[in-house]
């Protein structure tokens, strides 16, 4: 399988990291649709929001967590932001490797 994430996470390839820990890593995205733009990820690869089991409820509920804690480093939290997960590609999902969208400012 050759993921982009998975090769970001494993430092194969270049990102500007925000921040990580030992079950998650965000990003600036590569291509910004708003001012601040970060990708929030969990190291390990999950494809789609489809591919969430039961074991995996309090990664995700971290990652929302990260989410917040950089939207408020990031000074957007008061101001408002919006966090998006896309599953599959009518709805627009490119790279399947979950991933939550950060986007303010
Ligand atoms: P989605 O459409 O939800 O799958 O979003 C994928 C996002 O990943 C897009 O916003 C891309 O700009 C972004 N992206 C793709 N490749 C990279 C990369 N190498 N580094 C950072 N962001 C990326
Ligand atoms: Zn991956």
């Amino acid at each position: 399988m050759d993921c982009i994430f998975c090769r970001i996470v494993e430092k194969k390839a270049q990102a500007k990291i925000l921040y990580e820990d030992e079950r998650s890593i965000a990003f600036e995205d590569i291509a910004p649709q708003a001012p601040v733009h970060v990708l929030i990820i969990p190291r390990r690869h999950i494809s789609t929001a489809l591919e969430i089991r039961e074991e995996d409820k309090d990664l995700i509920g971290h990652l929302f967590l990260i989410a917040s804690k950089i939207a408020s480093e990031k000074g957007i939290a008061e101001r408002g932001f919006r966090l998006v997960l896309n599953c599959n590609r009518e709805a627009g999902q490119t790279v399947f490797h979950l991933h939550l969208h950060l986007l303010g400012g």
